[in-house]
C-alpha cells in the first residue's frame, strides 16, 4: 500500500500535535464532534432541497462508542461523508477554514517570536487535534450517493494511506487510537472511560443540534429487591448524552423561570438564584442569543485579585471560550451568562476578539442591554435595584474613578448616595431635582457611618435651612465627587468647607465677640490660623473649617497612604458666639484667664475630634477636663 506523505505545514501542525505541546488537550473531543455535526449540516441541507434523498432531521445522530480493549474512542456520523480524494484532500493538508488561519499564522510569524502552543491555543486545530491524545487515527468514510467506502489511517508524521473499506451507510467514523498513559495518571486513559468523556460532551458540545449517544452503565433495580435492601445490577443504555437546544435558544415565553434559575445555579458556582435573568434574542446586522444573569450575591472573591469575570462564548452551540472579558465592560464584569453567536468563527483567538468586529457590535449591544435593565429596575423596582447597589454599586463606583470621562456619562445615573432628607438612598438626579431655588452646590458630609455623619455640627445650619446633603459613608464616594467635580452643571461642596454658598446671615456686631475671639486665638497660637465667629452652627459650640485650599479629608487621606511631605489643612476655628460655652469664655477672661484658657483648649480639642482629626495629646487633653471639676 502506497504510503503518502502530509503536506509541509501540515506535517509541521501534526508533529505539534504528537508532541502533543497544548496543555488543554481535551479540547479535540469538542473538535471531531464538530467535525460530524458539519458533516450532518451538510447532507440536512442537500436533503431539504432534495426530497429524493429521503432522510429528515429526525434519522442523524452522532454516535460515540468506546472499546477498552482495543483502547479506541471512536466517533461516528451519517452526514455527507468523503471520497478517497477528499480523505486524500481534506485530512491531508491544511487547506480549509480554522486550519486555514493556522496555516496564515504559520507563514507570517517566524517560529523565534511566535509560540507554537500559543497558536495552538489560538486556533481550534481541528481534525489534527486527535493527534494530542492517539498515537493513530483510522477515518472510515462513504460519501454519500457512493457505494464504496475508504480508510485513511495515519499513526502521525510519518504520513498516511488509504485503502478500500467496506461502510453499510453513508458518513465517517473516526477511530482514536488513543496513547498509554505518560507520566500523570489516567492522562489518555481517561478518554477511553464513559463517565469522563460524558463529562467532555456536556462542557464542550452540550448543545451541538444532532443527537450524540453512547452506550452508559445504569443501575437498574433486580427482581426481589425491597426499599430496605436495594440490589442493583448494571445495565447498558444507549443514551443521548447532550441536551441539544439550548436554553437560549428557546423562546422565553416556553421556558419556566426555574429553568433558567436552574441552569444558572447548575453552571455559575452559585448555589443562590440570580436577582434577575435576561434572556435576549438578535436577529439583524448581527445575530446572536444571549442568556444574561445578575447574581443575587456578590461572589466572595468580587473585589479581589482572583475574582474571574468574563461571559460563556457559543458559535452555534459549540464552546469556543469558558470566560470571555471582552463581552462586557469593567463596570459590568459581575454579569454572568453566555452568549451563542452563529457569525462567529469557531477558531478565534484571544487577540482577534479585541478586533473582532462582529464581537463588538455584540458587546456593545450587551451593554446597552445590561444598563437598560439596570434602568428599569431602578424605575421599577426601587428596593430590588438597591439590592442589586448593595452587592455590585462599589464596582460602578470603583469603575467611575478609573477613567474620567466617558464613565462617568455612562455610570453617574446608576450611582446611589444616602440622602438626608429623604432618610435612604437618592440618585444624583433626584438630588438636583429637590435642590432649592439659590442653591449652588450639592452637599456632602463624609464619615464613617450615617448616624456619625448627621451628628457633625457642620451639618447643622444647611439642615436648618432646608437644604439636602449627601451623607458619604463609604471611602469611595468622596473619590466619586472629587472626581465628578459636578453633577448636572452643580459642583459638588462639602460641609466642611469654608464657603458653602449660602445668602449672608444677618451681620452680627463683630465688636461685640472681638474680646472674646481674640482672647481665644492668643491661647490657642498657631494651633489655629484663624477664630471666627461662625454663621452655622446652631446647637454646638465650636467647629473648624478648612477655608478652601486643603481639606481635612486630604490631610487624612494623605497621612494614611504616608505621604512624605506633610500636608496638612488650614485650622479655622469657628465660633458660636451665641453658645454658652464663648459666653463662659468671655464672662471669665478677665476675672480667671486661666480657667478661661482651659475652655478654649477644651473647644479647640472638641473641635478636632468632631473634624475626625486625632487630638494632640490625648492624655493632656483628659487632665485639663479633669482639672475643671
Ligand atoms: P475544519 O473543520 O476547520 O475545516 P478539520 O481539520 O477539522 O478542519 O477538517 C478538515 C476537513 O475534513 C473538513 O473541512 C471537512 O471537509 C473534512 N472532514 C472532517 N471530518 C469530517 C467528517 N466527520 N465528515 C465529513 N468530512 C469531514
Amino acid at each position: 500500500m502506497e504510503k503518502k506523505e502530509f503536506k509541509a505545514e501540515s506535517r509541521r501542525l501534526l508533529d505539534l500535535m504528537v508532541n502533543s505541546i497544548y496543555t488543554n488537550k481535551e479540547i479535540f473531543l469538542r473538535e471531531i464532534i464538530s467535525n460530524a455535526s458539519d458533516a450532518i449540516d451538510k447532507l440536512c441541507l442537500m436533503a431539504l432541497t432534495d426530497p429524493s434523498i429521503g432522510l429528515r432531521r429526525s434519522d442523524f445522530e452522532i454516535d460515540l462508542a468506546i472499546d477498552k480493549e482495543k483502547r479506541t474512542l471512536t466517533v461516528s456520523d451519517n452526514g455527507i461523508g468523503m471520497s478517497a480524494e477528499e480523505l486524500e484532500q481534506n485530512l491531508g493538508t491544511i487547506a480549509f477554514s480554522g486550519s486555514a488561519g493556522f496555516r496564515e499564522q504559520l507563514k507570517t510569524e517566524t517560529p523565534e517570536n511566535a509560540s507554537e502552543a500559543d497558536i495552538i491555543g489560538q486556533f481550534g486545530v481541528g481534525f489534527y487535534s486527535a493527534f494530542m491524545v492517539s498515537d493513530r487515527i483510522d477515518v472510515v468514510s462513504r460519501k454519500y450517493g457512493e457505494t464504496e467506502a475508504h480508510r485513511w489511517s495515519s499513526g502521525g508524521a510519518d504520513g498516511f494511506t488509504i485503502e478500500p473499506a467496506q461502510r453499510g451507510t453513508q458518513g465517517t467514523d473516526v477511530i482514536m487510537h488513543i496513547r498509554p498513559d505518560g507520566e500523570e495518571k489516567d492522562e489518555y486513559s481517561r478518554y477511553v472511560r464513559e463517565y469522563p468523556v460524558y463529562k467532555l460532551v456536556k462542557k464542550y458540545s452540550d448543545y451541538v443540534r444532532f443527537p450524540i449517544k453512547m452506550l452508559l452503565p445504569r443501575p437498574k433495580e433486580m427482581e426481589g429487591s425491597t426499599p430496605e435492601d436495594p440490589k442493583f445490577e448494571e445495565e447498558w443504555v444507549f443514551e443521548t448524552l447532550n441536551s441539544m437546544v439550548p436554553l437560549w435558544k428557546r423562546r422565553k415565553t416556553e421556558v419556566e423561570p426555574e429553568e433558567y434559575d436552574r441552569f444558572y445555579t447548575e453552571n455559575f458556582d452559585d448555589k443562590n438564584v440570580p436577582q434577575k435573568v435576561l434572556p435576549i434574542s438578535v436577529d439583524g446586522k448581527v445575530s446572536y442569543d444571549a442568556l444574561l444573569y445578575i447574581p443575587s450575591k456578590a461572589p466572595e472573591d468580587y473585589y479581589s485579585d482572583e475574582f474571574r469575570p468574563g461571559l460563556a462564548l457559543y458559535s452555534s452551540g459549540i464552546l469556543i471560550m469558558e470566560r470571555c472579558e471582552e463581552l462586557l465592560p469593567d463596570y459590568f464584569n459581575f454579569v454572568r451568562g453566555v452568549v451563542d453567536s452563529p457569525d462567529l468563527s469557531l477558531n478565534i483567538s484571544r487577540e482577534m476578539l479585541q478586533h473582532d468586529r462582529q464581537l463588538k457590535l455584540i458587546g456593545e449591544h450587551l451593554e446597552k442591554k445590561v444598563k437598560g435593565e439596570l434602568e428599569k429596575m431602578l424605575k421599577d423596582d426601587r428596593k430590588a435595584y438597591e439590592r442589586f447597589f448593595k452587592n455590585f454599586g462599589r464596582q460602578l463606583k470603583l469603575c467611575a474613578l478609573e477613567d474620567y470621562g466617558a464613565k462617568q456619562e455612562q455610570l453617574q445615573d446608576l450611582l446611589l448616595f444616602w440622602s438626608s432628607t429623604e432618610k435612604g438612598l437618592t440618585l444624583l438626579s433626584e438630588y438636583v431635582s429637590r435642590m432649592k431655588p439659590d442653591q449652588k452646590y450639592i452637599y456632602y458630609a463624609s464619615g464613617d457611618t450615617i448616624e456619625a455623619i448627621d451628628r457633625l455640627p457642620q451639618t447643622e445650619v444647611l439642615k436648618d435651612g432646608g437644604y439636602e446633603i449627601l451623607y458619604f459613608s463609604d471611602k469611595m464616594d468622596e473619590f466619586v465627587a472629587d472626581m465628578f467635580r459636578k453633577y448636572a452643571d452643580k459642583p459638588f461642596r462639602s460641609v466642611l468647607d469654608g464657603d458653602l454658598g449660602l445668602a449672608p446671615a444677618e451681620k452680627k456686631d463683630e465688636a461685640l465677640y472681638k474680646e472674646g475671639l481674640d482672647f481665644i486665638k492668643k491661647t490657642l497660637g498657631e494651633k489655629v490660623d484663624e477664630v471666627v465667629s461662625s454663621s452655622r452652627l446652631k446647637s454646638h459650640p465650636v467647629c473648624l473649617s478648612s477655608g478652601d485650599g486643603i481639606t481635612f479629608e486630604m490631610e487624612r487621606y494623605f497621612k494614611a497612604v504616608g505621604q512624605d511631605m506633610p500636608v496638612k489643612a488650614k485650622r479655622i476655628l469657628e465660633v458660636n458666639t451665641d453658645h454658652a460655652a464663648f459666653a463662659a469664655i468671655d464672662r471669665t477672661m478677665t476675672a480667671n484667664p486661666d480657667k478661661a484658657a482651659k475652655y478654649c483648649e477644651v473647644l479647640y480639642n472638641q473641635a478636632l475630634l468632631i473634624a475626625g482629626l486625632p487630638i494632640e495629646d490625648p492624655s493632656a487633653y483628659t487632665d485639663l477636663l479633669c482639672s475643671l471639676w
